[in-house]
């Protein structure tokens, strides 16, 4: 046994994930949740939470891959439908992944790996901790980890604006979780439509607290005709769903003309700035407490990116952490940890801030390419499960022209 002690703030995709890996490896740790199992479970939905194998085999390696026979997601297809009438593809292409992702969603998964964390000799606190528990937890433990996601406590942790590219909420977000979709033929997908000047729609099956669905998620441009979630009941956020699919994509429509959601919590509408952190958080005392995923690199979900992210900024502090050894935890040390995190996550900050923008000539030309060309669908498909793999070849100008020319001068 370890004798260092952490404690991790926030029950989510990364504390229990880090908290798990800490445990196995000897260390004495404890979990704050602001959130019973219970309450989880019959809460509302907080995501689409879709992850690729690069992030599930984080979960994998620590024996936590719960739900080996929930749906599968075995491609990517990607399709641009200008908003005027008639509804038409203006480009349409689709891959498969070389490994399926999963979406399991947060109410089944987090109450789960709750009790996996008990069970391996974790110890789970339920309260919403502030500032002076903080304090508390600070002296009482060698480390500390905020892992609050989106809570109001990641407000400790000062705005980086140098590393922040956006300062005000991109996407007006709606999730809707149903069952009765059409499926999609051949394989399974992450369907995922853009309609310029009004916003993104993308589709794909997972696993809820009834069993398996469809979580269909709305990406609306702040004004747009897809901006409209407001104080809407279930039924009409549904079908307000429905209206936009009618309007500017028949074809994912006609997948939903017998939908009904899964749950009356199977709804979600809000929008967020995507914010990069400062990692360090100095409390009163001094003392200085070290922030975990989203806390610290928040992006707009419309790359499907943050659970991804959070598996694998769970994985890299679990792995500095172990190599670290004795050493001590000072500030150098917990900015080194981000640090290493950051040189990956930049990529993903950075190619999920471009999807959030208007498509410049060079990313067009690209995914026009991809239509008639399966190599460069693939690697845009399995792009989602490393992203920065999209900086060598789709980012600028001059990756995307030499990664075509390629394909010419192999002619
Ligand atoms: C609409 C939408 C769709 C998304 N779709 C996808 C997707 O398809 N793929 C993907 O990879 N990501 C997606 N995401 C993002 C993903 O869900 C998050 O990035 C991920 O869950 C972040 O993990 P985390 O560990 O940082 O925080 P979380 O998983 O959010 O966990 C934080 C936990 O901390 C708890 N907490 C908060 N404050 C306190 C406090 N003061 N004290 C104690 N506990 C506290 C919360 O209750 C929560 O359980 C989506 C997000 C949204 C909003």
């Amino acid at each position: 046994m370890n004798s260092r002690t952490i404690t991790i703030v926030g029950a989510g995709q990364s504390g229990l994930q880090l908290g798990i890996g800490l445990l196995d490896a000897g260390y004495s740790v404890t979990l704050i949740s602001n959130r019973t199992p219970d309450q989880i479970r019959d809460g509302s939905i907080a995501s689409s939470q879709c992850m690729f194998d690069q992030a599930l085999g984080h979960e994998r390696a620590l024996g936590i891959d719960l739900w080996p026979d929930a749906p599968p997601v075995e491609g990517i297809s990607f399709t641009v439908a200008p908003p005027e009438a008639p509804c038409v593809k203006a480009m349409s292409w689709s891959h498969r992944l070389d490994a399926p992702a999963q979406s399991i969603d947060q109410r089944v998964k987090f109450p789960a790996l709750m009790e996996v964390f008990e069970a391996r000799g974790g110890k789970l606190v339920i309260e919403e901790a502030g500032v002076e528990d903080l304090e508390r937890y600070a002296s009482a433990s060698d480390l500390v980890i905020v892992a609050a996601g989106k809570g109001e406590i990641a407000g400790l942790f000062e705005r980086d604006a140098e590393r922040s590219h956006y300062a005000a909420p991109q996407r007006a977000l709606a999730l809707s979780y149903v069952n009765g979709m059409k499926p999609r033929p051949e394989y399974s997908a992450v369907n995922f439509n853009l309609i310029p000047g009004v916003g993104e729609y993308f589709v794909f099956p997972a696993l809820t607290v009834t069993g398996p669905c469809e979580i269909m998620v709305f990406e609306g441009l702040p004004g747009s005709d897809m901006d409209s979630w407001k104080g809407l009941s279930p039924q009409e956020h549904l079908e307000n769903s429905q209206r936009i699919l009618r309007t500017y994509l028949p074809w994912e429509a006609d997948r939903c003309t017998e939908v009904e959601l899964t749950d009356p919590n199977g709804i979600l509408q809000g929008r967020f700035p995507p914010t990069v952190r400062h990692p360090l958080a100095t409390l009163p005392s001094g003392k200085t407490v070290l922030g975990m995923a989203d806390v610290v690199v928040l992006n707009d979900p419309i790359t499907g990116q943050g659970s991804n992210n959070a598996a694998k900024c769970a994985a890299a502090y679990l792995s500095g952490i172990l190599e670290h050894g004795d050493g001590a935890f000072d500030d150098t040390f917990k900015q080194g940890l981000f640090e290493s995190y950051w040189q990956y996550a930049r990529h993903v900050a950075d190619w999920t801030n471009a999807m959030l923008a208007p498509p410049p000539p060079h990313a067009l030309q690209v995914l026009g390419a991809a239509q008639e060309n399966t190599q460069i669908a693939k690697r845009f498909a399995n792009g989602f499960n490393y992203p920065p793999d999209f900086t060598q070849w789709f980012m600028s100008p001059e990756a995307a022209t030499g990664y075509l020319d390629s394909f010419q001068a192999a002619r």
